[in-house]
């Protein structure tokens, strides 16, 4: 008999976990997924996914993510709503704690996710999916011939400058500072669309509103050094200020980067024999559902052969 209560527990029911589910399922190893909201992760709250392949037509991120969840559950894995509090990882089994309880698992699969830092400015949030975007690529195809603003100054901000540079008629990037902290290589090229008047450069600057009726019209300004106030009307604004993990109940059990992101191999193991990490709270170039599902599937795989030479 295992030493444990799963041969699998999988943290999160984003496209990862979910797709990590369906492996396991498949499997026929006895899987627990815990969630600590609502399956679907972050594809819960986006209207149109336009890039997922097999979908040519685009697909609600509702109706995607309850696709997944039904073919998972078909295979049999087991949904638990609970919030991992904290791991203890081990040589023969990892803990589990969630509130008022403890869990053995032969394996874990961290699928917990990022969140995309917010402004916290009135109207970001009614506005979200309706103009206000964090993802370009998700995103920057709908604003095409359109006035946009991207508000940021680091890599991802100037990076996904150029990439709207594509689509945009011009942008409006708005910097808190009066320096990019981006790659010197990004910015002498945002300069360059610059000088071509594609780009419009809004230095020392905060977005302190975002106005609108039923979807995004303009950007409220304030100037930090002068106090000097304005309107700018755009169709949409991408904001990249930054992305967090959801691995704070990790701290000290696996390696992380610099930002927090859990490290892992090719075959998404982690520091530690037995965990495994999948999906955006991965330290990786690219995080998308496409992406997500890939390492999802890996993830389990992975697990499956750890958990065959564990019993040998
Ligand atoms: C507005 C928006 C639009 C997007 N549009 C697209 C798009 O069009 N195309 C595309 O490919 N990608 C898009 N993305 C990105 C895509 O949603 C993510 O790359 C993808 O959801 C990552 O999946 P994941 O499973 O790794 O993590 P997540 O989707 O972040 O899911 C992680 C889950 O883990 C749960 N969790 C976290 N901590 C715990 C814990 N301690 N205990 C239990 N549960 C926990 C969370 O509640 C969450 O449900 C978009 C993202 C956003 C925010």
């Amino acid at each position: 008999m295992p030493a444990w209560d799963y041969d699998i527990v999988i943290v999160g029911a984003g496209p990862a976990g979910l797709t990590a589910g369906i492996y396991a399922g498949r499997a026929r190893l006895k899987t627990l997924l815990l969630e600590k909201l609502i399956h679907g992760g972050q594809v819960m709250t986006t209207d149109l996914v336009e890039n997922y392949p097999g979908f040519p037509e685009g697909i609600s991120g509702f109706e995607l993510s309850d696709r997944m969840r039904k073919q998972a559950e078909r295979f049999g894995l087991e949904f638990r709503t609970g919030e991992v509090l904290e791991l203890e990882p081990g040589p023969e089994h990892h803990l589990v704690r969630l509130q008022g309880e403890e869990l053995r698992a032969g394996a874990l699969i961290i699928a917990s996710g990022a969140g995309y830092r917010k402004l916290g400015a009135p109207g970001e949030k009614e506005f979200t999916g309706k103009g206000v975007s964090y993802c370009a690529t998700c995103d920057g195809a709908l604003y095409r011939g359109e006035t946009i603003a991207v508000v940021g100054g680091g890599d991802t901000a100037l990076t996904d400058t150029l990439f709207l540079c594509r689509f945009a008629e011009k942008i409006h990037l708005i910097h808190r500072r009066d320096a990019f902290r981006g790659e010197k290589f990004l910015q002498e090229q945002v300069l360059a669309q610059e000088k071509q008047g594609k780009v419009e450069i809004h230095w020392d600057s905060v977005v302190h509103e975002i106005q609108g009726r039923h979807a995004v019209e303009a950007l409220a300004l304030k100037n930090v050094k002068t106090g000097e106030e304005s309107r700018l009307p755009v169709a949409g604004v991408f904001i990249f200020v930054g992305i967090t993990p959801n691995t704070s109940w990790l701290q000290g059990c696996v390696s992380l980067d610099e930002w927090g992101f859990v490290f892992t191999d090719g075959e998404m193991a982690t520091s530690v024999p037995g965990i495994y990490a999948a999906g955006d709270v991965r330290s990786k170039l690219l995080r998308q559902i496409a992406t997500a599902v890939g390492d999802g599937a890996i993830a389990a795989f992975a697990a499956e052969s750890y958990l065959e030479h564990l019993q040998r």
